[in-house]
This record gives C-alpha cells, structure tokens and sequence, in this order.
C-alpha cells in the first residue's frame, strides 16, 4: 500500500515511543480507549492487550487488513470507519485517548476532544504545535493555542519523537504530549467571545493589549472607535498597557469578561 501524505501516514516504527505513550497513559483494564488513526496498528496492539476496550477511528479503507488482523487476534478493539472530525464522539464513553494523530487535523481534532468529558490523552504531534500547546506566557511558544488549550486542560510535554521513528519518515520532528482535562481555573462568560479575543491579541502578540485590540478590532466585531471608547471606559480596572505575550491566560479570561459586558 503507497501511504498517503495527505492522510498524515507515517506510522510508528520506534517501539520505544509505542511503549512510552503506553505507559504515560496508565492503561488499565477498566480504561476504555479512544484512538484516532489506525495505520498498521501500532498502538492499537500494545492498547488492546492493556485496555477494556479499544475505539480506533480511521479514514483510510486501505488499512483493513490491518484491522481484520488486529481485530481477529483482540476481541475488545473496535473500529469506526470514519472521518474522526465528523464522528459522534459522545456516545462512546472513552475515559481515555491515546493516539499518533494525523497532523493535518490537529487543531480541530485537539478541540473536538476538549469538549468531552475525559481524564487523560496522550498524543503525539507536530514538535512545534505541541510546544505551543504547552506554552507558558512570556516564552516564545506562549500563543492563542496555549490559552485556549489550558483552559480546560493541564498539558505536560513528555518528549521530542524524531523523525527516524516513523516509516516513511515525516519531514519534521514530532512530540508526545499528555493532556489532562480539568475544570476551567477562571470563569469566561462567552467561550465564543472568549475565543475571538484570543483571536484577536495574538495577531500581534508583541504588541500592548490596548494596540492589539484595536489593531483587531474587527475580530470582536467591535467599530475601531466604539472600542476606543469602551477602552477608555474601563481602563481604571484593567492594565491595557501589557505587552500580549507576557499576558497570564487568566488576565486575558478577565479582559474578555469585562469586554463582553460592556457590549
Ligand atoms: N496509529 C498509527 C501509528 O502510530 O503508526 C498511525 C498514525 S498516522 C500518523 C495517522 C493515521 O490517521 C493514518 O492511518 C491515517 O490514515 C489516519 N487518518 C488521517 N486523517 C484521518 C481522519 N480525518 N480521521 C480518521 N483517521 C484519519
């Protein structure tokens, strides 16, 4: 079978990484798996022989053999042909997600996971984009997806997978990363807001939040000058004049709230 580029399939060869995510993953035979991305079964095996259940979700029909193999040795894997992006994930009561994710789908993926109710993931990506999942403010990877990702989350970056781990080898280096789903530590009254504020600062993320702001006002949907106006306004209860990047998740949850009540 000739691999596809675009499905993201270079498959794990290096045992060492299999048995790593396995391990930061605590399986136990309670546990009941999601894995997003079949490939040749990898994880699935060292998965299916640890957990209760395993989900796998793929795309490619191709990997069948792959499946029946896997699925004729292990009676508890179960595989959804599918695209993961468009899978109900609600009614399958994982409590946890193990997976090598195709990393063209890695944004939507992350957020489509953060919205179920789970207790860990461990999940490889792109090097850089788990660096800035992890980030912390005033470093360089500190960006709209740290904020948005530990907002309900802890992320521990396990370690840096490099690319002689893979077949075929991918063209970067990739990451293990452990996710731990968490209620919020600050309140934000409008997710959707929330995000658009987000948005909004770190396209300029060296500039002071004010600048930011109004450079991007038409992110919030705001006029330039009404959110001048509303700037001002509220300027005693807020430091406008932080540069984005130094800015604590929590202070940004803040900024938002004030924002959203005065609109
Ligand atoms: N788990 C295997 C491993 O570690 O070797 C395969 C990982 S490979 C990086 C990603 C897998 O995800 C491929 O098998 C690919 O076909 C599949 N895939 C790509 N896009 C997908 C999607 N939208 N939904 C489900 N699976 C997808």
């Amino acid at each position: 079978m000739r691999q596809s580029k675009k499905l993201g399939q270079c498959f794990l060869k290096d045992k060492n990484f299999v048995k790593k995510a396995i391990n930061r993953a605590e399986i136990t035979d309670k546990d009941i798996v999601l894995e997003v991305g079949l490939g040749e079964g990898a994880l699935t095996k060292e998965l299916a022989k640890l957990a209760k259940k395993v989900y796998v979700i793929e795309l490619d029909e191709r990997l069948k053999p792959f499946a029946d193999e896997i699925t004729s040795e292990f009676e508890n894997v179960e595989i959804i042909w599918s695209d993961a992006l468009k899978v109900d994930l609600k009614n399958l009561g994982f409590n946890k997600i193990v997976a090598n994710l195709p990393y063209q789908i890695s944004s939507p993926i992350t957020f489509k996971f953060l919205e179920e109710d789970f207790e860990t993931a461990v999940l490889m990506y792109q090097y850089e984009f788990a660096k800035r999942m992890a980030g912390k403010p005033d470093t360089k990877e500190y960006s709209r997806l740290s904020v948005a990702v530990q907002y309900n989350a802890d992320v521990e970056f396990i370690c840096k997978v490099p690319p002689s781990a893979f077949s075929p080898k991918p063209d970067v280096n990739s990451a293990i990363v452990k996710l731990t789903k968490r209620k919020p530590k600050y309140s934000v009254k409008d997710e959707k807001f929330f995000k658009k504020v987000l948005k909004a600062l770190f396209q300029h993320r060296n500039r002071t939040i004010k600048r930011a702001l109004i450079d991007s006002s038409h992110e919030i949907e705001i006029e330039r000058d009404a959110l001048k106006e509303i700037l001002e306004k509220i300027e005693s209860e807020f430091d406008f004049t932080e540069r984005v990047f130094k800015t604590p998740p929590e202070k940004i949850g803040h900024l938002s709230n004030l924002l959203y009540d005065e609109l």
